[in-house]
């Protein structure tokens, strides 16, 4: 039997800002674009699959976003308890996606080569390519590496049946993003590959960029790897609380990713 994956995104915190903050080349209306901040994860019955480990409090104050709730309680609504996760995939180091140190002590983490490279490299010389990564998460990925609790990816690799992790690059040099098989075909976790449903329609990548070529790239790579446009979920993108339907009926900010969307991603 196929596999049949569950996807579930949940938002753990929100950023309000305007459009013009969203585009490498501004915005001529910038109006209101706020960042919502999510975890993921893919279930397939016991088994799951936590894709990044989003920031806690401290890290939320420091940075002056508004935490919506813990990591943990998002992952403890969806009856998931982080001491017992054993597969973490870490999309890319940026803080807002690999912080949360302690939060799974018994998870093995999977991580592109390029990336722990990138950030523990000639790059995090520059304060403009290091400013959203935060020090203590990569120092925390390289003492998984010294308890053989990091699994590293070179390119393309499958985790599971129907559920495969690809490099992209671009936004991070390692970035990958995942794809993974539901009941309503393949979709694709693009992660930082598009913040906003708006970087990849309409071409105008998000400004924190490692190279510019590999991020417009990315855009072809994840439509190709996907069933269908409504197959691609943003990163950061708060529309997609709205097009996709509530896992659990009184909270508004944990969806469902593998059944059919309800709302209009372009609206
Ligand atoms: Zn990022
Ligand atoms: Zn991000």
């Amino acid at each position: 039997m196929d596999p049949r994956y569950e996807i579930y995104a949940i938002r753990y915190a929100h950023l309000p800002r305007t459009a013009r903050h969203n585009f490498i080349d501004g915005d001529a209306h910038d109006g209101p674009m706020p960042l919502d901040y999510f975890v993921w994860v893919i279930r397939d019955g016991g088994r799951h699959w936590v894709v990044d480990t989003g920031f806690d409090a401290a890290m939320a104050a420091q940075r002056r976003r508004q935490l919506i709730r813990p990591v943990e309680a998002g992952l403890e609504a969806i009856g998931i308890d982080p001491a017992g996760v054993e597969d973490v995939i870490i999309s890319h180091m940026h803080y807002d996606h690999a912080g949360n140190q302690q939060l799974f002590p018994r998870a093995r983490y999977h991580l592109q080569d390029e990336e722990m490279a990138f950030c523990t490299g000639r790059a995090m010389c520059h304060g403009l390519m290091r400013a959203p990564f935060d020090a203590a998460d990569v120092q925390a990925m390289v003492g998984r590496v010294f308890k053989d609790r990091v699994v590293f990816h070179d390119g393309d690799a499958e985790l599971a049946p129907g559920l495969t992790l690809h490099r992209v690059g671009g936004h991070t040099r390692g970035l990958q993003v995942v794809r993974v098989a539901t009941r309503r075909g393949w979709v694709v976790l693009a992660s930082d590959a598009a913040h906003f449903y708006a970087n990849w329609r309409q071409r105008r990548p998000f400004p924190i960029v490692e190279n510019i070529t590999a991020y417009l790239e990315a855009f072809r790579r994840i439509e190709q790897l996907a069933d269908s446009p409504r197959h691609v979920i943003p990163g950061h993108d708060p529309r997609v609380l709205s097009c996709y339907p509530r896992a659990l009926p009184d909270v508004a900010d944990i969806v469902r990713l593998d059944l059919d969307p309800v709302g209009d991603q372009d609206a």
